[in-house]
């Protein structure tokens, strides 16, 4: 691994993104440049319809930029194709949205234990793993027996956050995590995912509008109509 993939587990270089907007464009990303180390926790804040989601679609390789450049893990993805990257995002990639969207029928040790069947590992393997990952957000032996709805919203965002850690992500990316929580539960969240992104090495990159919870972040940078600050 050369020093400057080591600098930075991901860089978003001059990333311009339009969607459709009638017969016109519209610009969710102008020109942004941003780049994360390992370890380190970025929180982005701005109004509604900024493009904070948009920003962390793109750094997702979920959506490809109409121009700039996307390096994950000291790889480049916009030049990539649909199945390299979506390897590349199985592989480097945890997702955090702001609903923990579990599957309603699975406890918490199985939402990660799909993870892993999904990618063709042994799932029995993966059973201490899971167990440990999910102790390490604060979930005891009979919560990790529960379904979702016999959890509580922060426990749920923890099952989400752990599950986003278990394929060993160097990329983590976190859309208002806490929106749904009160605030000493979203404050919780938030010691969370700065404790993880320590231990895990994570490049995390946080959208946030709960301006009290960003004391946790290392940098905080702000959105505006499509453009960083
Ligand atoms: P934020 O997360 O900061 O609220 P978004 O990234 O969701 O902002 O949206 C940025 C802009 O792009 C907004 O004007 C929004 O309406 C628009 N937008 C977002 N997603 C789409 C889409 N799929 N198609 C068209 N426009 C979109
Ligand atoms: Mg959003």
């Amino acid at each position: 691994m050369s020093t400057t993939t080591a600098a930075a587990a991901l860089v978003l270089d001059d990333v311009t993104l339009t969607y459709p907007d009638g017969d016109r464009r519209l610009t969710a990303l102008d020109a942004v440049s941003l780049t994360v180390p390992p370890g380190s926790l970025t929180a982005v804040v701005g109004p509604s319809g900024s493009g904070k989601s948009s920003l962390l679609a793109v750094a997702a390789t979920l959506m490809r930029p109409d121009s700039g450049r996307v390096t994950v893990a000291g790889r480049e993805t916009t030049g990539m194709s649909e199945k390299e990257r979506a390897a590349l995002r199985r592989e480097r990639v945890g997702i955090v949205f702001q609903q923990a969207n579990l599957l309603p029928s699975l406890t918490a040790e199985e939402q990660l234990l799909a993870v892993e069947h999904l990618r063709g590992g042994s799932v029995r393997a993966a059973r201490a793993r899971a167990a440990e990952l999910l102790e390490s957000v604060g979930l005891d032996e009979a919560k990790r027996r529960r379904r979702p709805h016999q959890l509580s919203g922060g426990e749920r965002q923890r099952v989400n956050i752990a599950r986003a850690l278990f394929g060993g992500p160097s990329v983590l990316l976190v859309d208002e995590p806490t929106s749904a929580l009160d605030h000493e539960r979203g404050a919780r969240v938030m010691d969370l995912l700065a404790a993880v992104t320590r231990q895990h090495g994570t490049a995390t990159v946080l959208v946030t509008h709960d301006r009290a919870l960003l004391g946790r972040a290392d940098r905080v940078v702000t959105m505006t109509d499509g453009r960083l600050g």
